[in-house]
């Protein structure tokens, strides 16, 4: 079972209330909380002791000096990361999973305007689950791995 917190907020257009499931609560060190594209399902996800997030760090290593990509720290910070490693996990019903809150969009109108307070006071929901796994990740070879990075390292770098 997973429980995370949801947050009622206004709609400043058409002055709804919509809930958002936000992963903020979460700061359990070594964990992060994969979600699907749409936010629906959730899987915890323990980055310690874990043989693929290892070597996917090591092959950011890599690839960085092969590349001559400068500060490879920099792409081994967490709010990076957060962003590469999902290029190792498979996509659920073909979507990349997301390790971040996604934007937040009205259900009712579209809008992105959300008012900066609460309308209720935060409140614990229990999710559905899904495992993450890495059969595509397993089944590549080292080169295919390193050539990933580099991909997923070249579409992060036109983002920030
Ligand atoms: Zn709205």
């Amino acid at each position: 079972m997973l429980y995370l917190d949801t947050e009622v907020v206004k709609c400043l257009k058409c002055g709804k209330d919509n809930a958002f499931v936000t992963r903020a609560g979460i700061t359990e060190y070594g964990v992060w909380i994969a979600g699907d594209h749409n936010c629906t399902c959730f899987s915890r996800v323990q980055l310690i002791d874990n043989p693929v997030f290892d070597e996917f760090l090591e092959l950011i290593r890599q690839v960085c000096i092969e590349h001559n990509i400068d500060d490879p720290e920099k792409y081994l910070l967490p709010e990076i990361t957060t962003k590469l490693f999902p290029f190792a996990c498979d996509p659920v019903d073909g979507n990349k999973i997301s390790f971040r809150d996604g934007p937040r969009v009205c259900r009712y109108c579209g809008s992105n305007d959300f008012a900066n307070t609460l309308s209720k006071p935060l409140y614990s929901t229990e999710v559905e689950t899904f495992d993450v796994t890495f059969d595509s990740w397993n089944n590549r070879t080292q080169d295919a791995r390193k050539q990933m990075i580099f991909n997923a390292l070249t579409d992060i770098r036109n983002e920030i």
